[in-house]
């Protein structure tokens, strides 16, 4: 726990947030943001500051189950997509390890 990080303090739940679904290791909550009709952000309890410190294959097993459970939950069978951004060149704001789990229209490529 950084008792700085804004995804610790909800994980902590000492800041609410809209939780979809949680885990002994991971938790779920809408993005305060949504920028598609689902837009959950998937992370794990612990605190990591992204991919390039992930070094727990079972931590990251988990956040893909997770994120799996919630597409199906969420009604995404047409498909969905799982973003993380790495580094200030990658658009990352806040620096505790997430995925952007993001379905419920047709998404475009390239990203911005
Ligand atoms: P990043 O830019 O780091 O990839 O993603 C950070 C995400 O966190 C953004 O999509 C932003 O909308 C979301 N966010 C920032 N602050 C909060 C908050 O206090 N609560 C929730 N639920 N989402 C937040
Ligand atoms: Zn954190």
């Amino acid at each position: 726990m950084s008792s700085e990080c804004l995804f610790c303090k909800i994980a902590g739940r000492s800041i609410p947030a809209d939780v979809v679904a949680e885990t002994d290791n991971a938790l779920a909550f809408r993005d305060i943001n949504p920028q598609a009709p689902t837009h959950v952000l998937v992370i794990p309890r612990q605190h990591v500051e992204s991919l390039e410190e992930v070094d727990d294959p079972q931590m990251m097993g988990e956040l893909v189950t997770l994120s799996r459970m919630i597409a199906s939950r969420e009604g995404l069978e047409n498909g969905w997509r799982w973003v993380t951004n790495v580094g200030s060149d990658g658009g990352q704001s806040v620096f505790h390890l997430h995925f952007h789990l993001l379905g419920g229209r047709r998404m475009t490529w390239p990203p911005g």
